[in-house]
């Protein structure tokens, strides 16, 4: 039995990071955002170990096992090259794959549509060469999406406990409408941004829609970014232990002592310094439009309410 985390939520709400910090808890092995490993090895994305996914001690060793098994490959000899298997896996990868998800059993994978039956099975031998390589660590996944979260969750062998992170809407509005450069990483690796009101949309239907399909797994943690930020050694403390984890090193209250990873996709600060500070951060509290702060407010006044209600 393989035990994944897998980090749930909307953009920009600290996914990464969350999945960094987990996966420097000793014994759990951070790997980012697997739904996008297959554009990765597509491209020759870089891993964040520094290597390209194909030369990764890790990510290397399971694209040949992946392409002995289920003949996903960049050769000729492939059955199906990465890009295509990268448009199979992104037609499940959506909210209007979510319903017909829902109704799926792991016990009855004769009902599995021919698409989801095939991403299914070779994420069981992603998830399998991972666990061996890792030597059974706890696998820290954070490809976010409930449609993810619903498909991993019909893997054989594969025990999931999701986190949902969820960010305060004015914050995650600014960072998704104000593109961002970041220096020495290609435009092609960071996330495409969108207004704050479209923002303010997706988040008020995918922060329930995350928590429905979430809560329906044991052990899911809902856990407010903010809370993260301002306190990380206390919140950290608390989740590693509620997932039986032991905690990351701090060399200081805010500053956290990353370890070696292998992720794919995410934030481009998994390039960045294994030490990190982390800090609050309040410029959507001047960055924003008197117009958006106010859209922001009014469209997600009823989930905000919700999440009061459920004291996350
Ligand atoms: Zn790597």
């Amino acid at each position: 039995m393989v035990r994944l985390v897998f980090v749930t939520g909307w953009m920009r709400s600290g996914t990464t990071l969350l999945g960094e910090l987990l996966g420097a808890c000793p014994g759990a092995l951070t790997v980012g955002e697997l739904t996008h490993i297959w554009r990765a090895y597509h491209r020759e994305d870089p891993c964040s170990c520094g290597e390209l996914v194909s030369a990764c001690p890790l990510w290397g060793v399971v694209a040949e096992v992946v392409g002995s098994r289920h003949g996903i490959g960049a050769g000729p000899d492939a059955a199906i090259s990465y890009d295509e298997f990268h448009q199979l896996v992104f037609g499940i990868m959506t909210i209007w794959r979510v319903p017909g998800l829902r109704r799926l059993r792991p016990d009855r994978p004769d009902q599995f549509p021919p698409d989801v039956a095939r991403l299914v099975e070779v994420m069981r031998t992603v998830f399998e060469v991972v666990g061996k390589i890792s030597g059974d660590a706890r696998i820290v996944e954070t490809s976010k999406s409930p449609a993810a979260l619903l498909t991993f969750g019909l893997v054989p062998e594969l025990q999931i406990t999701p986190v949902h992170i969820v960010r305060d809407p004015r914050a995650v509005a600014l960072s998704e409408s104000r593109s961002r450069r970041w220096s020495g990483v290609s435009d092609r690796l960071i996330p495409r941004g969108r207004s704050a009101v479209r923002s303010s949309i997706y988040w008020s239907v995918f922060v329930p829609l995350c928590h429905l399909i979430g809560r329906g797994h044991p052990g899911y943690r809902l856990l407010r970014y903010e809370r993260l930020a301002a306190r990380p050694q206390p919140t950290m403390t608390t989740l590693a232990a509620a997932l039986g984890l032991t905690p990351p090193t701090f060399l200081a209250p805010t500053i956290v002592q990353f370890t070696e990873s292998h992720l794919i996709a995410g934030n481009p600060s998994r390039f960045g310094s294994r030490i990190r500070e982390i800090k609050v951060d309040e410029r959507w509290r001047t960055g924003l439009t008197r117009f958006e702060r106010s859209a922001i407010i009014l469209i997600t006044a009823p989930v905000r309410l919700v999440l009061r209600l459920l004291r996350a």
